[in-house]
């Protein structure tokens, strides 16, 4: 299937005073043009870094790209002039963050910002800007849209506001739509409309999605593939099918079990994985995971697994696994 998306060994780090520490290391993901790719991970796993470096948007939270290639329908992001960028960064790629409120002007209707930033990126009348304003508050199920229009961000919930938020990021028709936790600062019966609201926009608009998360059962809703990422890293990738019924990397298995619900009928304590991530600075040697993993083994400690592929495109990196055989992987207590 063509791809829409393809981060090849996108590495990207931060200059402190311990010198260069890597944000990601050597991030690889492929997304398919109409699919969903979640990346999974606890903050500071490095999926916003990704998501910040696919935009070019890094450099403006300090963050240098040091390898790598970003394709965007077979073109490289990373090389563009900052000048063509500017063509597809909010017109043909556009992102969605955790907080609407920090994403909208608290001076201007809601409306305004739309016709806004259709502006940026068409030559429209404004009369015609608010047309196509009213209009997107429309397709983003927004009550009372011409009502609405008129108003100011502190007048709407934090559901409306991210509705604002979505509308104006498909004002331009993307293509591709990024989006970092959309859903995580939002009260949970709002989350299940915005995240069932932005599945049913996706078809709509023709888009492909990048949903980024900390939330496995947002996965579990939304995604065609799910990467997890740990410690900068892509430790797993495969279908939501292979991910949650034959998982292969032990974090992810973590992850799994950690989800309420899916062991609570067995009646058990839920699960957190022993330790926490690193820092970036202090990567362990070996599996970036071995501190933390209680099938780690003397190779564990000193050579880094591969990210290999089974038969079906199943991806994992776990010395367990180099055989990429799919099965399931009984789950081991970790609390010795
Ligand atoms: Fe655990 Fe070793 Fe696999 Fe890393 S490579 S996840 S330490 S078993
Ligand atoms: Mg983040």
């Amino acid at each position: 299937a063509e791809k829409i998306l393809e981060i090849r060994n996108l590495t990207t780090g931060f200059l402190t005073d311990q010198g260069m520490v890597k944000a990601t290391d050597r991030v690889s993901l492929d997304l398919e043009k109409g699919k969903t790719l979640c990346v999974v991970g606890e903050s500071g796993s490095g999926k916003s870094v990704t998501a910040l470096s696919v935009m070019r948007l890094i450099d403006y939270a300090g963050g240098i790209i040091t390898e790598g290639e970003v394709l965007f329908n077979g073109q490289d992001l990373i090389g563009m002039r900052q000048q063509d960028m500017l063509n597809i960064r909010g017109n043909r790629i556009t992102m969605i963050f955790q907080d609407p409120m920090s994403a909208l002007n608290p001076v201007f209707t809601v409306g305004e910002q739309i016709a806004e930033s259709l502006r940026t990126h068409k030559k429209l009348t404004s009369k015609e800007a608010w047309r196509q304003s009213v209009e997107m508050l429309r397709r983003v199920r927004m009550p009372d849209p011409e009502i609405r229009a008129r108003q100011y961000p502190y007048e709407m919930s934090g559901g409306m506001c991210q509705r604002v938020v979505i509308a104006m990021a498909l004002a331009c028709n993307p293509e591709l739509l990024i989006a970092d936790e959309p859903t995580t600062a939002l009260d949970v019966t709002v989350q299940a409309q915005i995240l069932e609201l932005l599945l049913q926009l996706k078809k709509e608009f023709r888009m492909s999605m990048l949903l980024i998360t900390h939330d496995m059962g947002v996965a579990a809703e939304v995604a065609d593939r799910i990467a997890v990422m740990y410690a900068g890293a892509v430790v797993e990738e495969g279908t939501v099918a292979e991910i949650f019924e034959r998982p292969r990397h032990p974090y992810t298995i973590g992850l799994l079990k950690s989800i309420p619900g899916l062991e609570g009928e067995r009646g058990g304590e839920l699960y957190t994985i022993t330790g926490s991530i690193p820092p970036m600075s202090k990567i362990p040697s070996g599996c970036r995971f071995h501190p933390r993993c209680t099938y780690a083994m003397d190779v564990c400690r000193t050579n880094e697994p591969p990210l290999s592929q089974s038969l079906t495109g199943h991806k994992a990196a776990c010395w367990l696994d180099d055989t990429g055989a799919d099965d399931p992987r009984p789950a081991k207590p970790n609390n010795r």
